[in-house]
């Protein structure tokens, strides 16, 4: 971004004199006209007791009659009707009128007409008219200016501002105003810097739009430093003063602050908006305050925003997030017409609940509800939106929920919304996620403009499926592209790596990414490089590198250390690693299997009793086994001895015969080591009815015979499961696709994307 030319640094910031003759408003006077239009059309600011009337505009400028001298004001109400109706086209038929009565030369007129078109958004034409205009002033700079960023075109905005500089006009604080504006959509905050040096050097930093425009820059830009003493530094502040800090607190996930500037905002006697209100309810969607949330919710009432959609929405969506389903039923239910905005709440809400439950029963029923909610918004005849479309592939990714996501792609292409980026990544991902990583490329082929989340994305579903030489092409064509990765980007291609066991690879790229891209390595990146020398059994390698680690090791890497330790069958090391991790007091029940697990491999029976005497005092909840498959519109779910459901008789025996059909194959069941449920240890410590068997037994009946099984499971596979698995896909030469808690498990002819190396319980 270029600097602002030293021109700026002189002269006055006046108005320029000839326009202060005319009102911004560019409302008619009440000064008599023998036209008679304004008669028809009558003014409703003006005359407030007077009924609105629209005005027939072609009717009013055939009054206007050309070759006389026709008065500039004549086409104010006219010009001002295709500004309300939003209508360029109309703009253009006054336009050609005002043309042919030679009133274009005057310069009143011909600044209106700059702002109507950039109003209506027709840039082109404004910039034309703009051209030709016979003198410019600041009010056409800025209304040009003005257009530009609303119709998303910052980067011109400030284009035009530069020359305008040039030029030798003086911004004043509605056009610095609208130039910050640009600054923060394009979040540069550079250029926003020397605005605001500019608006010190003339003392101008104090004023009020000013000041909300380089609080909300600052915000956008991640300095809430810098825009909280904007926000102080503005002398009357007023209602959008106190949102923007509000919503800055916000951004920048500061929501105890941003409370606070909203009690003192209330205790200066300044009444909130609709937009403050919207701004605190999701700085409790932030904090999970329901408390606050329902104080916020009478106050609204109190100050008659009980109907105000919005408000209702965010409302809504804050009980969704904090579980209370009823109670935003209950909202959603009392809105009489249900706007898109409403519905796609509704559907996120639900989404987030999906991610927050506590037990997989909660997040399937959740996710299955805001599908049902998604077919009723398809009915209800209201077309969704890039929203709509992200959140609900979101939810067919956690459900795997392939053949929904499927039709939504197609109802994507035909409403048009594929072209967008977020979509396109949301798809891309939820075709990853189903297991498809086919259709996923398709869909990244076909994306018109890639962001650096959709190719992280499909770097991420290539490492996910074992394909590490795709992954790490793709990585190179993004670099090509000119796409700068980021931290997520490098786990995608160290965990391919790793997968692959390419060690020097995997360690040129880490170096890659602390020299080239100054990326400080975090956890995750570091449990990719464990993983990769556990999955090689270079365990000294592994600990070495876990000993000098920066940041330290988590619950996650000693868990990967045990599994390792285990599968490797080096008990000394795997002790180690497991008392480390019992240092951390884990809160995962499912760590404390797999640490269950280890020593009773081992015989040790004191650790096992210690360890469930641990799980005890942690109070934590039991393993819950469930597994889902959906088959066309529908989800079913399983759990482990599951009789209750109709088809669960079939089901059982089914899986007793492919057990019997695959021992054929060479299949021989593991004795299972994992506790789950010391109530019901009996039943549950036999691992013929693991939920995700039952699944597939089901998919494999009701589907057809070449079609992929997709499962989604609560917990990690076991073992034996995954052994078990293996043959049957030889078997059935099915391809059989489970996500389990913690990665995708792609089943072809007898062998695992993950390479046997899941981490299994
Ligand atoms: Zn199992
Ligand atoms: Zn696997």
């Amino acid at each position: 971004m270029a600097s602002l030319p030293s021109v700026a640094v002189n002269g006055n910031l006046k108005l320029d004199q000839e326009f202060r003759k005319h009102p911004t408003s560019f409302l008619p006077s009440e000064r008599s006209t023998n036209v008679s239009y304004q008669k028809s059309h009558t003014v409703t600011t003006l005359n407030g007791s007077s009924e609105p009337k629209s005005l027939d505009f072609r009717e009013a400028l055939s009054m206007i009659r050309e070759g006389e001298n026709v008065e500039s004001t004549y086409y104010v109400p006219v010009l001002q009707e295709c500004i309300d109706k939003n209508s360029a086209s109309e703009a253009k038929i006054v336009h050609a009128h005002i043309v042919k009565t030679g009133t274009h030369q005057d310069l009143f007129v011909s600044t209106f007409l700059v702002n109507v078109y950039a109003k209506c958004g027709n840039m082109e034409n404004a910039r034309k008219v703009f051209n030709n205009l016979p003198k410019r002033n600041v009010i056409s700079w800025t209304s040009l200016m003005t257009g530009y960023v609303h119709s998303s075109q910052p980067e011109v905005a400030i284009h035009v501002f530069q020359e305008m500089l040039e030029a030798g006009a003086y911004p004043t604080n509605y056009t610095l105003g609208i130039v910050l504006n640009a600054c923060s959509s394009l979040q540069s905050v550079y250029l926003g810097k020397q605005l605001h040096a500019y608006s010190i050097k003339y003392q101008i930093d104090f004023d009020t739009s000013i000041g909300n425009s380089l609080c909300s820059l600052y915000s956008k830009c991640g300095t809430l430093e810098s825009a909280v003493k904007a926000f102080k530094k503005t002398e009357e502040k007023s209602v959008i003063s106190w949102t923007a800090a509000i919503s800055a607190c916000g951004d920048n996930g500061e929501a105890v602050r941003g409370l606070k500037f909203f009690t003192e905002m209330l205790s200066e006697g300044i009444e909130p908006n609709e937009y403050t209100l919207t701004s605190v309810l999701s700085l409790c969607c932030l904090m999970l305050s329901l408390d606050v949330g329902t104080q916020l919710h009478s106050l609204s009432i109190k100050l008659g925003y009980e109907l105000n959609l919005p408000i209702r929405n965010s409302i809504m969506y804050l009980y969704l997030k904090c579980g209370l389903i009823n109670e935003a039923r209950e909202l959603f239910n009392g809105i009489g017409a249900i706007s898109l905005v409403t519905w796609n709440a509704m559907i996120a809400g639900h989404a987030q609940i999906m991610d927050l439950a506590e037990d997989n029963l909660s997040a399937y029923q959740s996710g299955t509800e805001a599908l049902n909610l998604f077919l009723k918004l398809n009915r209800s005849g209201l077309k969704p939106d890039l929203f709509t479309f992200s959140s609900i592939l979101t939810i067919c990714s956690s459900l795997v929920a392939l053949q929904q996501g499927e039709q939504i792609h197609a109802q994507t292409i035909k409403s048009g919304f594929l072209s967008d980026r977020v979509v396109g990544t949301a798809l891309v991902n939820m075709y990853n996620k189903c297991g498809s990583i086919e259709k996923a490329s398709k869909a990244f082929v076909e994306m018109s403009t890639r962001t650096l989340i959709s190719w992280t994305t499909m770097i991420a579903g290539f490492a996910q499926h074992g394909k590490t030489q795709q992954a790490l092409q793709l990585f190179e064509d993004m670099r090509i592209a000119g796409v700068r990765p980021n931290q997520v980007t490098f786990v995608s291609v160290l965990s391919a790596c790793s997968q692959a066991g390419m060690v020097n690879e995997a360690l040129g790229f880490f170096e890659m990414m602390k020299k080239d891209y100054r990326i400080k390595p975090v956890l995750d990146h570091f449990a990719c490089l464990i993983d990769m020398y556990m999955r090689l059994g270079r365990l000294e390698e592994a600990f070495a590198l876990v000993k000098k680690m920066d940041p330290a090791p988590n619950e996650f890497i000693w868990s990967i250390l045990v599994a390792g330790c285990r599968s490797h069958g080096n008990f000394e090391l795997g002790f180690y690693a497991a008392e480390k991790l019992l240092e951390l007091k884990p809160k995962d029940t499912e760590t404390y299997v797999l640490l269950l697990n280890m020593y009773l491999s081992a015989g040790r029976w004191k650790d096992v009793s210690k360890v469930r005497k641990m799980m005890k005092e942690e109070k934590l909840g039991k393993l819950r086994d469930w597994s889902w498959i959906s088959i066309k519109d529908k989800v079913f779910s399983f759990k482990p001895n599951d009789k209750s459901h109709p088809y669960s008789v079939d089901t059982h025996k089914f899986v007793e015969s492919l057990i019997d059909q695959v021992k054929s194959l060479g299949y021989e069941s593991l004795e299972s080591l994992e506790v789950i449920d010391e109530d019901e240890e009996q039943t549950l410590s036999y691992t013929a009815y693991h939920s995700e068997r039952l699944a597939i037994a089901f998919g494999l009946l009701n589907t057809p015979n070449a079609a992929p099984i997709r499962v989604v499971k609560s917990l990690i596979m076991c073992r034996d499961c995954h052994n078990f698995v293996k043959f049957l896909s030889t078997l059935t030469g099915r391809e059989i696709v489970i996500r389990d808690s913690k990665r995708l498990h792609k089943f072809v002819n007898g062998t695992c994307s993950c390479g046997d190396f899941g981490g299994h319980l």
